[in-house]
């Protein structure tokens, strides 16, 4: 059997009339870049996730620069971030001359160690900015404390957790700003790339929505540099017909999560996610951590069964090039560092079936557990 990491067939099969029709109104009304689709879309999103504005952009890393910017976080500012996650968390701190400050991550969440990062605060840090890794809050409540009491802005990376919650409040309405991406692989996806940030605050919606038009104030004036990162119409009229669902893909992957919990519970050599809140976790990927086999050659049998995994992510951030400047070395970040170097991302997306869940984890047991005790589902 064939298991692919995502499968965007499967995913859009069901809607696919609706999406027609979607793109249909979109020729209609010939307006591809912003327009109705994406203000339909901005004010869906913003009640969804329960914040005031919602801005669309054109893909996560954007949102991510604009949150910044509109923040006020510039040169000679410190962002305390986390060194696992995709790259983009990290670029969006040095788009605006800033310095990215990476502290270990939860032994258990594997999100930003919110007591690393209240060691890390100095007279420079001006924001801390967590990931809300594979579909799960990072510890939002200590992080908020933490922003509170020394004046800080809590910017959140929410590119991977769209409508994952903390509480009972959705991730992105947290902080002052929150950031999400739109890719197809993510939670709610474009066809193509998408991005957007929602906030609470009226001023920096109206900042984020100038800076994203060229910082036109009126037509042809520019106060400030700005940039082209607009929301594409056809991306708008696609996230709104999806959005709808979007909270029974999350319950699906949830199901999923659980089946693979149940199936590989008692694998040796196998470290399952922690979900600290089941409810809340929407599962944007499954991450396991393979300790007693080489990754390599763990993902070369499954992957000569059939099954796609991925590696999300092989390399500490601090420890890319790029960022060699900085000075962080091996053994600094020891959580991040062992987790970076077994994890091991399986099939993970709502229409998985039961028997495609099975297929990985019979492959999982046929490679890890011992052959006397091997158990077939
Ligand atoms: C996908 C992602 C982004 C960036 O999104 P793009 O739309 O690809 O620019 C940022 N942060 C995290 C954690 C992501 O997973």
């Amino acid at each position: 059997m064939h298991v692919p990491l995502v499968d965007l067939q499967a995913h859009h099969q069901p809607i696919r009339d609706e999406l027609f029709a979607a793109c249909e109104r979109l020729i209609e009304r010939g307006q591809f870049i912003l327009g109705p689709g994406v203000e339909q879309f901005e004010a869906g999103f913003a009640s969804f996730i329960g914040s005031r504005n919602c801005v669309g952009l054109n893909n996560g890393t954007s949102a991510l620069h604009l949150a910044l910017r509109a923040c006020g976080i510039g040169p000679g500012d410190e962002v305390i971030t986390t060194p696992h996650t995709w790259i983009s968390t990290s670029w969006a701190i040095a788009y605006v001359g800033a310095t990215p400050v990476f502290v270990d991550i939860d032994p258990v969440t594997w999100t930003l160690d919110a007591l690393l990062a209240a060691g890390a605060i100095t007279p420079r840090t001006k924001a801390l900015l967590p990931v809300h890794l594979y579909g799960q809050a990072a510890d939002l409540t200590r992080l908020e404390e933490l922003a509170r009491d020394h004046d800080l802005v809590l910017i959140e990376d929410a590119a991977q957790a769209h409508g994952a919650r903390h509480d009972d409040r959705r991730v992105g309405s947290i902080g002052r700003v929150g950031c999400f991406s739109f890719t197809p692989d993510k939670n709610l996806g474009a066809f193509g790339e998408g991005g957007a940030i929602v906030t609470d605050d009226n001023d920096i919606a109206a900042h984020v929505r100038r800076l994203r038009d060229h910082a036109q104030t009126s037509p042809h004036q520019h106060v400030e540099i700005g940039y082209n990162m607009r929301m594409e119409g056809l991306q708008g009229a696609v996230l709104s017909t999806k959005l709808p669902y979007l909270d029974r893909w999350n319950d699906q992957r949830r199901r999923h999560a659980r089946r693979y919990n149940e199936q590989l519970r008692d694998v040796p050599g196998l470290v399952l996610p922690q979900a600290t809140d089941p409810d809340a976790h929407v599962w944007n990927m499954y991450v396991v951590l393979v300790e007693s086999m080489d990754r390599e050659a763990f993902r070369k049998r499954l992957a000569d069964r059939g099954i796609s995994t991925a590696v999300h992510y092989p390399t500490p951030v601090p420890f890319q090039p790029v960022f060699a400047h900085l000075g962080y070395r091996r053994g600094d970040l020891p959580i991040a560092e062992h987790v970076m170097h077994h994890c091991v991302s399986l099939p993970m997306f709502p229409e998985l079936t039961d028997e495609q869940i099975l297929a990985v984890t019979d492959a999982i047991h046929a490679c890890l557990m011992p052959a006397k005790r091997r158990v077939f589902a």
